[in-house]
């Protein structure tokens, strides 16, 4: 892989999972660096990627995710409105 700025060839540094970043899921940061123009790279990868056999297949996963993400907004609002109904009767009541 070559440096995006000097097309020099970068030198690998380490790999760290994810958790090290603190980020959520289960993936891969590689590190890379350019000797000549000290440019630092970092590659993330998430481990759903490698595992998904097909293009399709990633599609397919990350659409359920995204209507799985909805449902739990969804419901989250629902309790808000529902929230919000409640002190309005409270209110009421208290006159
Ligand atoms: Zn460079």
């Amino acid at each position: 892989m070559n440096c995006w700025h000097c097309k020099n060839e970068l030198i690998w540094g380490a790999d760290f999972t994810y958790e090290d970043y603190c980020l959520e899921g289960d993936g891969i940061v590689s590190t890379l660096s350019c000797r000549k123009c000290n440019a630092h790279v970092e590659v993330y990868l998430l481990n759903e990627n490698i595992e998904s056999k097909t293009p399709e297949e990633a599609m397919k996963k990350y659409t359920a995710k995204l209507k799985k993400d909805n449902e739990e907004f969804k419901k989250e609002k629902n309790v808000a409105s529902k929230q919000s109904k409640r002190k309005h009767i409270r209110k009421r009541n208290s006159k």
